[in-house]
């Protein structure tokens, strides 16, 4: 019979954390701090993954950040300037636009850029000071539940057992394949993001002209650069354009290998999107798109809805329950709501850990889906498009933006109740 946590929290309650990527690390403190649980994670990779060279965190995130510790120490490195100037490729400004102050107004949070490894850096390092056991190199393979215990056995051989499991393990999640949901599979989203981080130093650019977020329309997708770092020493730029579906296959040697050549391809339509662009915007972003040394190649994969995210003593947190669209900016902090309802569902409750997932399942399930949409959405914007329909979206989005400012509608806070929810208060 399924125990109570009641019971669970009289003993030394052991939980498996397999995936040391964001979410499987904050799951780890979160649990640490608030409950008696004790977590080991288990990383495939031999050190943190650093995948999407830098990433947006938004005011709900940052606020759970704070509750864990960390806001300050990730304040310090990343950049915190909120504006973002659209342009159109001829080098004219279409407009700013304001998708933070609403939100930063009523939370005290605005919004954060910060290099994934910056990210990775400040939560294994909060990791390593809580004391909790990390171990690099366990691919898991297995899954068996036993009547009292889960056992994850990893590909060295080797095994862990626990009171439970959590499958923190991404977008291409073992846990769930193996055990918790094997008909579910990461569906390829259409859209594919080259990227690269470049040192300003290599890059002369006039000063305040990339501050905040700028982002250019182009005919095969969309090209946006911004800082990443607080002391502005490093820009990030990425390129998100429609195509078709990028078999990789052989060995991971072999597919780092595809990813490169098809990281070339991506840089060479967007140099072509580019030849039309004049000016001193025409030439900084062809100059960035040229010369940028190291640019990665990340076809993008999301969940389709309704996925099982439990089953047994095993639940699925962050993108391995759902994994959605990058384009809302949205996926750290879905993935830190994740894990402060779990703590509050596992220090409350009285209930079997069965009821805990289910509850778990039931209140999560609405607001990630929510955002799973508005994410999707926003993935359209990256389609390849005409030079007349182009130039139509340019015009309705100048418009748009103009009535937005003269009629003040950021009083409204459209696209930015999101920003504002807040997991704690979430009824149990
Ligand atoms: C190009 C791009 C841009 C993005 N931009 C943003 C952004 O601006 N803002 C934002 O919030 N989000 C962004 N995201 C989404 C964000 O990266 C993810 O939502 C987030 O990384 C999810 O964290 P996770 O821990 O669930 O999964 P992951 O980060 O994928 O981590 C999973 C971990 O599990 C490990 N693992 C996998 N399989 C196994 C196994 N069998 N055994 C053991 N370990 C395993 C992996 O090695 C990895 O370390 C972006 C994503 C991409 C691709």
């Amino acid at each position: 019979m399924a125990p109570c946590l009641s019971e669970l929290r009289n003993a030394e309650t052991i939980v498996l954390i397999i995936g040391g990527g964001p979410v499987g690390i904050a799951a780890a403190l979160i649990l640490k701090q608030r409950t008696h649980i004790a977590p080991v994670i288990y990383e495939a990779q031999l050190e943190p993954t650093t995948i999407g060279g830098a990433i947006r965190i938004p005011s709900n995130g940052l606020r759970l950040l704070r509750r864990l510790g960390l806001y300050e120490e990730l304040a310090l490195r990343g950049s915190r300037e909120t504006n973002v100037v659209l342009h159109s490729v001829q080098g004219f400004v279409i407009g700013q636009l304001d998708m933070i102050s609403w939100s930063e107004k009523r939370t005290g949070f605005g919004l954060l850029k910060i290099r994934r490894s910056d990210l990775m850096d400040v939560l294994y390092g909060a990791a390593r000071k809580a004391g909790i056991q990390v171990h690099f190199g366990r691919k898991l393979v297995e899954i068996e539940e036993g009547d009292q215990q889960v056992t994850a056995i990893f590909s060295d051989g080797t095994r862990g057992t626990a009171d439970f499991l959590l499958g923190c393990d991404g977008v291409s999640s073992s846990v769930r394949k193996l055990y918790v949901d094997s008909d579910i599979q990461p569906e390829y989203s259409g859209v594919t993001d080259i990227y690269s981080l470049v040192p300003t130093y290599d890059r002369p650019t006039p000063v305040g002209m990339l501050s905040g977020l700028h982002v250019t329309f182009t005919g095969a997708g969309m090209f946006a650069i911004t800082s990443a770092t607080r002391s502005s020493d490093e820009n990030y730029w990425f390129f998100s354009t429609a195509s078709p579906s990028p078999a990789l296959r052989g060995t991971s040697d072999g597919r780092e290998e595809q990813k490169l050549r098809h990281a070339d391809d991506a840089q060479a339509i967007l140099r072509d999107a580019l030849k039309g662009g004049q000016g001193e915007w025409g030439d900084l972003l062809r100059d960035f798109a040229e010369k940028s040394k190291t640019v990665r190649f990340h076809p993008v994969f999301t969940l389709p809805l309704g996925g099982v995210w439990h089953r047994g003593r095993c639940l699925l947190l962050g993108d391995a329950a759902h994994a959605m669209s990058p384009h809302s900016s949205q996926g750290v902090s879905m993935a830190l709501e994740d894990v402060f309802l779990l703590s509050r569902l596992l220090n409350r409750s009285s209930l079997p850990l069965k009821d805990v997932f289910k509850t778990y399942d039931q209140k999560r399930r609405p607001r990630t889906e929510e955002i799973y949409r508005t994410a999707k959405d926003l993935g359209k914007m990256r389609k390849k498009t005409g030079p007349w329909q182009l130039w139509l979206n340019e015009l309705i989005l100048t418009m748009v933006l103009y009535c937005y400012g003269a009629l003040n509608l950021l009083k409204l806070g459209i696209g930015q109740q999101p920003m504002v929810y807040d997991i704690e208060k979430e009824e149990l």
